[in-house]
């Protein structure tokens, strides 16, 4: 490669620029907040796991083991590794590996990235970023039901309207084993009208077909025969018991019968929430139960229940709330020319930053040092309330210059105040504006009332 040959990201695998940053920070603080005014806990798993450990637990049939997975050998020393495609196995691996039940169920949550080797899209990367939750060791359908109460607060404290909630029933292993039988033989009458992905999974995965997006199969997936029709009484009592969960809160559903997860070890409870405002890649969260996980890894029988979101998936829809407000970088900005002043603006700024204020203090760039009025109009751009002004008179005076960047016109902008009252000075005007300070580039610190 020649030297001035730029370098680039790897395809479908994008960078956090800061003008979104605010609305991830806003998304993961508000996503964790509610889970844990549920009891989860956070748990953190590596990036990377052995490769057969996605390939046991997601299903050598599923999308992701057959044609997603970033696969490769160790150079060290041989591994077969992957790059985690979802969350739940290496989570379960973590609780069976920790022991994490041995003294009762468990409620967890995590974020991170996942990485698959899909087509990129608007809606689908190669690597994205999922915030999800798993419910150990609990049996009923209450926790069903408050799992996917957990998501319709965190659409409704996001602002989130468009986002509906889709239920259904996949059974056990038995009833769907039944249903298969009978599936396919549906499915072999219809044969030749299959598409070249629906023939494949005939025999392999065929209730995946009954999933399938392409328009002209779904007279014949409508009509195919359908899994609740196939519950036992066990299973039908369990999402009755979700249902009424679910009814008793007022939150609504559509049952759809064709809803099926594309990973193996999904059965009972499967959910997805959706949206028409993002095209094709309208689900932004998906989950269900996965009772026999736990035991296919060796561990005790153990069930359990639980979601991942897409993260960039919801931050398009956040995006769609058309809050354009340019976040805040800084309650104050430090503005000096000198070298005594750059000195003495040192001192204040870390005074400031003790006493709870973010600061930019200024600093040289290629252009250089920057003029009095370069400097204030970063000042402005900051979003700082106020700028603190320092130059050969200010030091001469002992004082700084403290500048409102923030009140109304024509209000007294500009204050002389002592270097050593400058910090209680700022302190109390951003104070006293009061909670019902109506400037969205006031934050009040907690620590100021
Ligand atoms: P799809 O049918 O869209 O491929 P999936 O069934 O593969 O989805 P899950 O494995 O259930 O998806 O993942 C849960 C959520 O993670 C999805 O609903 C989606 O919001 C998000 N997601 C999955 N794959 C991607 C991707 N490649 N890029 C961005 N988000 C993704
Ligand atoms: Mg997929």
């Amino acid at each position: 490669m020649s030297k001035a040959e730029k370098i680039t990201a790897i395809k479908g695998m994008n960078d956090l620029l800061p003008s979104e940053a605010h609305l991830w920070e806003l998304f993961e603080n508000t996503a964790q907040s509610v889970v844990q005014s549920y009891g989860f806990q956070q748990i953190r798993t590596p990036i990377v796991e052995e490769t057969r450990l996605f390939s046991r637990a997601i299903g050598a049939v599923t999308d992701i083991v057959e044609k997603e997975m970033y696969s490769f050998e160790d150079s060290m020393n041989g591994d077969q590794l992957t790059l985690r495609p979802e969350g739940t196995a290496g989570v379960v691996r973590a609780v069976l590996e920790h022991n994490l039940v041995y003294d009762g169920p468990k409620r967890l949550w995590y974020k991170g990235q996942m990485f698959r080797h899909e087509r990129p899209q608007r809606g689908r990367y190669r690597q994205f970023h999922q915030f999800g939750a798993e419910a150990v060791g609990f049996t009923g359908p209450d926790v069903d039901a408050e799992m996917i109460m957990m998501c319709r607060r965190l659409w409704d404290d996001l602002g989130l309207q468009n986002i509906r909630l889709e239920l259904n029933s996949i059974g056990d292993a038995e009833e769907r084993a039944r249903h298969r039988v009978d599936l396919i033989a549906y499915l072999q009458q219809h044969e030749e009208h299959l598409d070249a992905d629906a023939k494949r999974r005939l025999h392999t995965n065929p209730l995946r077909i009954l999933d399938t997006k392409n328009p002209d199969l779904q007279s014949i997936v409508n009509s195919a025969p359908k899994l609740l029709d196939y519950l036992g009484a066990e299973s039908l009592a369990h999402f009755d018991g979700v249902k009424k969960i679910l009814d008793a809160n007022a939150i609504q559903y559509t049952i759809n019968p064709r809803l099926v997860r594309g990973i193996d070890y999904y059965n009972r409870t499967v959910f997805e929430w959706v949206t028409d405002e993002l095209g094709a890649q309208g689900t932004v969260c998906a989950g269900g139960r996965y009772d026999p996980l736990i035991e296919m890894f060796g561990g005790k029988p153990t069930p359990a229940v639980g979601f991942a979101m897409g993260i960039e998936r919801l931050i398009e829809l956040m995006k769609g709330l058309g809050d354009t407000a340019v976040p805040r970088q800084c309650d104050v900005y430090m503005v000096h020319q000198g070298e005594a002043a750059q000195m003495q603006s040192f001192v204040l700024a870390e005074r400031l930053r003790d006493a709870g204020l973010d600061v930019i203090l200024h600093c040289a760039a290629t252009s250089g040092p920057g003029s009095f009025k370069s400097q204030m109009k970063k000042a402005d751009g900051s979003g700082a309330s106020y700028a603190v002004i320092i130059g050969d008179d200010e030091i001469a005076a002992n004082a700084a210059n403290v500048k409102s960047l923030r009140g109304e016109e024509g209000e007294a902008q500009q204050t002389t105040v002592p270097f050593e009252g400058v910090v209680d000075y700022i302190v109390d005007q951003i104070a006293g504006c009061g909670d019902d300070c109506d400037d969205p580039n006031h934050h009040h610190h907690t620590h100021y009332h």
